[in-house]
């Protein structure tokens, strides 16, 4: 017998796991890799494989958002960065770990605990009843990715993930680039009709341009991503530019309708019109990351860098996620969860992970973390409390739950665009001042969670 069951035994699932079980709770994890299954990306049958990089990102918990993020999980007893820890490999301000010894020091933590027992088992249906975390990932089973699909009625859970890059708002050069909509509809952040940030390009600039995607550095596809439907609209730009010169203008990079403040002169005293336009549109609701409107693209990432940063306005863009095109699984989250990460309409189970629309090792097994403790709060029926929005949890947990754009919900590595802005803040300081309220406002929070378990 036991109080929770988690399906999935890779970042998120495992430290789901440790933080029931460190909490008293018995919990039965159920792995489908050991009992014959696997996954296209898996090589072992080690709880927590990392399938690809060794890497934990940056460890710099002052500057920088993963690092910040690595910081919130020590506090909070986090078997993953424990077991990291000791599997630590020279990686200079990154956090790298040795694989097998990082996926044996998760097995043997978990295989010791009295309240866990992991059972090798594939499961295939949504449990009808009883507390449940899922936590299978970006490459979860079939069979129970359509009970997925049954249970939130999305029409579909995998697919080709069609990623255009996002831009951080405060690296784009306003001189240059400026806000409007096509033919000033749209309802803008003030009703003035102003959505979209646009930059504009010469006929120069974009044949430059143009000839810079054919040419561009390109990722070939994995042999099992070939049989993943392919998405009408998520065509990768370069593929559109490789149908003629002119494509992009008269698609994702249309000039029309586009007058350019900038460019005003007597006879169009209200801008000309570019020979094409870059468009961005928002992308969280706090306004600090905007998304590069149909710019999906198979671009190696330091291609994409190169070349986007030669666009009229981006010649300093802070990426907060370049573009890219896998498959993924991961819930419509802002439509399906509430704020506790649990399934609308049938509140024991709860998502954690990548599942969830969160991206990276990190961001996963934080997730796994957060709906490990929210379980206990709940199953112990004391007050339940979230994170604060300041800190890295918090502000993931908000991207996941409701401030992203439904209509366009794509995972998402932690980053400071993800936090509540600090204007008044020099741009210098700025990245200090977030993990700075973080950590104070975490702090806090931890204490009074104590407080109310006591
Ligand atoms: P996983 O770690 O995948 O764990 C899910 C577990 O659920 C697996 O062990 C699986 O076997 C099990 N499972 C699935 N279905 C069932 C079922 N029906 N019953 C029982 N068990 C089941 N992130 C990075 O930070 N760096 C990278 O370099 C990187 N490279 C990646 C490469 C690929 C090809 C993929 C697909 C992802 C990559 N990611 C990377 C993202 C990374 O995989 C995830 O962020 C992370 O592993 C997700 O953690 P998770 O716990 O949500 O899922």
């Amino acid at each position: 017998t036991h109080d929770i069951q988690i399906i999935g035994g890779g970042l998120a699932g495992s430290e789901a796991a440790w933080q029931l079980a460190q909490r008293g709770f018995a919990v039965r994890l159920s792995e489908m890799r050991g009992s014959g299954d696997t996954t296209p990306a898996h090589q072992s049958d080690g709880l927590a494989e990392l399938v690809c990089s060794n890497s934990f990102r940056s460890d710099d918990d002052e500057r920088n958002a993963v690092g910040l993020l690595h910081h919130e999980m020590r506090q909070l007893d986090s078997l993953i960065m424990a077991a990291g820890e000791t599997a630590r490999v020279p990686a200079g301000s990154a956090m790298a770990v040795d694989r097998e010894v990082f996926s044996a020091n998760v097995e043997r933590a978990l295989a010791e605990h009295p309240k866990v027992t992991v059972v090798r088992e594939r499961i295939d249906t949504l449990p009808a009843s009883g507390p449940t975390i899922v936590a299978t990932g970006p490459l979860t089973a079939a069979a129970l990715a359509d009970s997925i699909v049954s249970a939130t009625g999305s029409d579909r859970l995998a697919f080709f993930d069609a990623i255009a890059p996002i831009v951080h708002r405060d690296s784009i050069d306003m001189d240059v680039a400026w806000m409007a909509s096509r033919w000033d509809k749209g309802s803008g952040p003030d009703g003035d009709g102003k959505d979209y940030i646009n930059c504009p390009m010469t006929k120069e600039q974009y044949l430059t341009f143009h000839q810079g995607l054919l040419d561009g550095d390109k990722t070939e596809f994995k042999d099992w991503e070939m049989d993943t439907p392919y998405f009408e609209g998520c065509m990768p730009i370069e593929v559109m530019a490789a149908r003629g010169v002119d494509t992009l203008r008269y698609g994702p990079m249309k000039p029309v309708g586009l007058d350019n403040p900038h460019w005003a002169t007597e006879q169009y005293p209200a801008g000309r019109w570019a020979h094409a336009v870059v468009q961005l549109r928002q992308d969280n609701a706090l306004g600090t990351l905007w998304n590069m409107v149909g710019f999906q693209t198979k671009l190696k990432h330091g291609a994409q860098v190169e070349l986007f940063r030669t666009i009229p306005g981006l010649e300093n863009a802070e990426f907060a996620r370049l573009g890219g095109l896998h498959r993924n699984t991961f819930l419509n989250s802002p439509v399906v969860l509430d704020r506790r990460l649990r399934l609308k309409g049938a509140e024991h189970i709860r998502f954690a992970g990548q599942i969830t629309g969160c991206e990276g090792y990190v961001e996963s097994a934080a997730m796994g973390l957060i709906a490990g403790i929210m379980a206990a709060q709940e199953m112990s029926g004391m007050t339940e409390t979230q994170p604060p929005r300041t800190t890295a949890f918090g502000a993931l947990l908000a991207h996941i739950t409701g401030d992203a754009e439904a209509d366009s919900y794509q995972p998402m590595n932690i980053n400071f665009g993800l936090f509540p802005p600090l204007h008044e803040v020099g741009k210098k300081q700025r990245k200090e001042a977030y993990t700075a309220r973080a950590k104070s406002d975490l702090a806090q929070w931890i204490a009074e969670a104590r407080a109310l378990a006591a």
